[in-house]
């Protein structure tokens, strides 16, 4: 995957609270282009395998649980400087602790339920978007 792309999904909390329009609205406001997107529900094992890097957090059962509970939305999303500027876009893991104006700022309930994803590099966000996405899906 080009390096000026990142890897996103909205979590459950916001997909079942209805802020998944808001949400891609500033997405692309803030110059992003939707690549890929598709809305699909992980089991337990399969969001699982997703965080396995987090598996020996104290958090990683209930976010596998969390993570598994209801529809969420992946996307593929285009920009220069696309990871970095999303992980800007979206503001801290804590909303509490979030920029005014960032997309957890604006929707997350809680450090867990906190609206939405980010891939960290760009190696993570080749590997994250080819969980859920064909090449073929990928190749626009
Ligand atoms: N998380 C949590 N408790 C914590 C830290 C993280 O429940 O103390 C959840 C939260 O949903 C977060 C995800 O685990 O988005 C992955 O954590 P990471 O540290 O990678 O944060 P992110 O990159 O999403 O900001
Ligand atoms: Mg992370």
């Amino acid at each position: 995957m080009p390096t000026n792309r990142t890897f996103t999904m909205i979590k459950p909390d916001a997909v079942s609270d209805g802020f998944s329009g808001p949400i891609i609205q500033q997405i692309e406001e803030a110059g992003f282009k939707i690549i890929a997107l598709k809305k699909i529900k992980l089991s337990p094992e399969e969001a699982g395998k997703f965080y396995e890097v987090h598996k020996e957090r104290p958090f990683y059962q209930s976010l596998c649980d969390y993570m598994s509970s209801n529809d969420i939305i992946p996307m593929v999303l285009e920009k220069e400087n696309a990871m970095e500027d999303f992980r800007t876009l979206i503001g801290a893991t804590n909303p509490a602790n979030a920029a005014e104006g960032t997309i957890r700022q604006r929707f997350a309930k809680s450090i867990e339920a906190n609206a939405i994803h980010g891939s960290d590099s760009d190696e993570n966000a080749a590997i994250e978007a080819a969980f859920f996405f064909s090449e073929k899906e990928l190749k626009n």
